[in-house]
């Protein structure tokens, strides 16, 4: 126990003397800082006094008759003139130090020796030759000053000189008279109060001198912490601005050499969803690392999530993205993840480098989902596109809400005798600004940023009250199919919202076809809301049959009532001769198993004909009415154009 209170007692010792004596460069500095400032006040201070005390032996010298005062007046001039050169010295030393001159550290370490030399002999001297009170009070007031003054340089040259001069001081009083007991105290009580003084000096600014190098390294910090990105470490967009501004205002820098690049790893999301958040940031510290290994020396940060920026040069960039992809690509994962990259070249070196990462990025997005291209440019065209899915993106809720959302109805008609069987609901934009939007311009990029489901609500509201409408007007009831999108699954729930909407209008569950497309039959959750779907008494239709990839396993595994064949079955129906033969084999295989039939696209009464002969049971296409808004629609029946005479007992 003894034993261990002493260990600590050393150890805080050891701890004590290692901060006190061994010092951090900065704390070394700072404390040399705050030396030269207070060497500057005193030798201010130490000129002044020896100036008045100049002027003062000189009046006297003047006025003495004495001859013994004379010699003593004149040797205390030269003392004092010696003090004030070493006075004016020091302050020359310590304000060329405070301005950062270059001076020679042996030179100030002499000069500081000197001062201190001077200083405390002259003490001595005085002290010494003065016989009186006062010439001794002040030699060992400048003493003390100085030495406190000079202490905190070097603590252990300047205690020893410090002592010294003390024993200096005893020996020379000494010679006048005799040292009594009460002098040796006196002096011992003075050097250990000096001592202490000095002692309490150098700690305070030392502890001074570490909170400031503590607040430097947390400023450090900070700083690097708001330029740093949190999960890769790489640099952010405020380091990355801050650094183009630097390459672009070298006026020797030539823009037209340069490349802003926007990168994307295509699959990424599914990646995170198969192997989880953590794996994903893993992930992205590994490109991040692989980007910046490839493109060393370039100026390389991160955007956001799975998108880096870079500034390299023009030549070469390619390879080096290639490389990147390469790197990627050797990752053993069951996802194919694709790193792509828009890049833009900067017209001049006005360039901001916000803008020219967005046209990077409008080239980088353009190259979405596209196989086989991995690099574009940003031309111009691309701009008009990314401005106008901002404006879908920044509008959806106003043009719902000023009625810029229109519900068109395409009909759709029995196969055997043309009269009209229903109706596809199906959205268009009549934007202010860029006239009537068709749903593909608009509809991806609700779909992207998660939008899609307030575009089908409203379609699903619009469609109820319309149809509300035909009741209470006495119009033919004709049933309306709605589409849904595969996003719809995930961010509502698209049965409740259709079951609230056709009782909030009181229509019936037989008006209302539900459309869903097979790629968002993609898991197990959408068997249960389809299960719902069809317990509420909804006859559900699946979309573009054969426009993806699991077709036949679709059929297997869920029950439809229609199938819908896509239209790009009867693209090129005149030349492609493979296509009957499919679209037969189709139609028969979905009577086999009990679903109806409806094909697509039906432009030309060829088709027509030759769907009818095969057994498909209904028929959409341009050739019976393009999509029409209500009121045409509504015109086209009064008139004949479809005949509505043989609406379906719906499923
Ligand atoms: P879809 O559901 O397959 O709708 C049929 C599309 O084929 C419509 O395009 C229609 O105008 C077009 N079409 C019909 N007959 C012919 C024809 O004879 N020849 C040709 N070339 N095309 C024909 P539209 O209206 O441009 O809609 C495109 C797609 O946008 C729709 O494909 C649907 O997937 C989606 N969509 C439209 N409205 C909505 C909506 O309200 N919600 C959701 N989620 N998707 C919608
Ligand atoms: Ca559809
Ligand atoms: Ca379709």
């Amino acid at each position: 126990m003894e034993s261990g209170f002493v260990a600590r007692i050393i150890d805080k010792l050891k701890k004590f003397i290692n901060s006190s004596l061994f010092l951090s460069p900065y704390v070394k500095n700072y404390i040399l800082l705050s030396n030269a400032r207070s060497g500057i006040f005193m030798a201010a201070i130490i000129a002044a006094l020896e100036l008045w005390m100049i002027t003062s032996a000189i009046i006297n010298l003047a006025t003495s008759t004495d001859a013994y005062s004379f010699s003593w007046l004149c040797t205390h001039l030269v003392a004092y003139i010696l003090l004030l050169a070493n006075a004016v010295f020091l302050f020359w030393f310590c304000i060329h130090f405070l301005r950062g001159d270059e001076i020679n550290s042996r030179i100030g370490k002499i000069i500081k020796f000197v001062f201190v030399v001077i200083s405390i002999g002259f003490g001595i001297f005085i002290s010494y030759t003065s016989v009186d009170i006062r010439g001794q009070v002040f030699a060992f007031v400048t003493m003390a000053l100085f030495s406190i003054c000079v202490f905190v340089w070097h603590p252990i040259a300047c205690s020893f000189i410090l002592t010294l001069s003390f024993f200096l001081y005893m020996y020379f009083q000494g010679k006048i008279s005799p040292i009594t007991y009460s002098i040796k105290v006196n002096s011992f009580t003075a050097w250990i109060a000096m001592m202490m003084i000095c002692l309490n000096n150098r700690h305070q600014r030392r502890i001074e001198a570490q909170k400031d190098e503590n607040l430097e390294k947390l400023n450090a910090y900070l700083e690097h912490k708001a330029q740093t990105d949190d999960l890769t470490g790489i640099p952010n967009m405020i380091s990355f601005r801050a650094q183009a501004i630097d390459v672009f205002q070298n006026p020797e820098t030539d823009a037209s050499k340069l490349c802003f690049v926007f990168t994307n790893i295509e699959n990424f999301a599914n990646y995170n969803e198969t192997y989880g958040f953590s794996a994903g940031n893993v992930f992205l510290k590994k490109v991040a690392k692989i980007i910046k290994t490839v493109f060393e020396g370039d100026i390389v940060a991160r955007f956001s999530d799975d998108h880096f920026v870079i500034l390299c040069r023009r030549i070469g960039f390619e390879e080096k993205i290639k490389s990147v992809n390469t790197q990627i690509a050797h990752e053993e994962t069951f996802v194919k993840l694709i790193f792509k990259a828009g890049f833009y070249v900067p017209k001049d070196n006005f360039a901001s480098p916000i803008n020219a990462c967005d046209r990077a990025r409008y080239a980088c997005m353009s190259l979405k989902k596209y196989y086989g291209r991995d690099i574009a440019e940003y031309d111009d065209k691309l701009a008009t596109q990314a401005q106008q899915n901002q404006y879908i993106i920044n509008n959806i809720d106003s043009a719902m809400q000023n009625k810029y959302i229109k519900v068109f109805y395409q009909p759709v008609v029995w196969a055997e005798n043309g009269k009209i069987c229903g109706v596809e609901a199906l959205a268009r934009w009549e934007s202010p600004e860029y006239g009537l939007l068709q749903p593909m311009s608009f509809i991806p990029v609700l779909e992207e940023y998660h939008l899609i489901h307030k575009l089908d609500l409203y379609v699903m509201e619009t469609v109820c009250k319309e149809i509300h409408e035909a009741y209470v007007k006495k119009l033919p009831l004709i049933p309306v199919s709605i589409n849904f999108s595969r996003l719809d699954f995930e961010l509502i729930d698209p049965v409740l919202e259709l079951n609230r909407c056709i009782e909030t209008y009181g229509i019936s569950r037989k008006d209302i076809h539900v459309e869903i497309t097979e790629s968002s039959i993609t898991d197990s959750k959408l068997v249960e809301v389809m299960n719902n779907f069809r317990n509420s008494g909804f006859s559900l239709w699946l979309d573009d049959f054969g426009s993806g990839y699991s077709s036949l396993n679709v059929l297997k595994d869920f029950n439809f009532d229609m199938m819908k064949i896509d239209k790009g079955f009867l693209s090129e129906f005149s030349e492609n001769s493979k296509n009957r033969p499919i679209i037969t084999s189709i139609i028969s295989l979905a009577n086999k198993i009990g679903m109806q039939t409806l094909t697509e696209g039906v432009e030309t009464t060829d088709m027509r004909d030759f769907l009818t002969s095969i057994g498909c049971q209904r028929l959409q296409g341009y050739l019976f009415g393009k999509p029409m808004p209500k009121e045409e629609l509504i015109k086209k029946i009064k008139d004949g154009t479809y005949d509505t005479s043989m609406l379906p007992i719906a499923n």
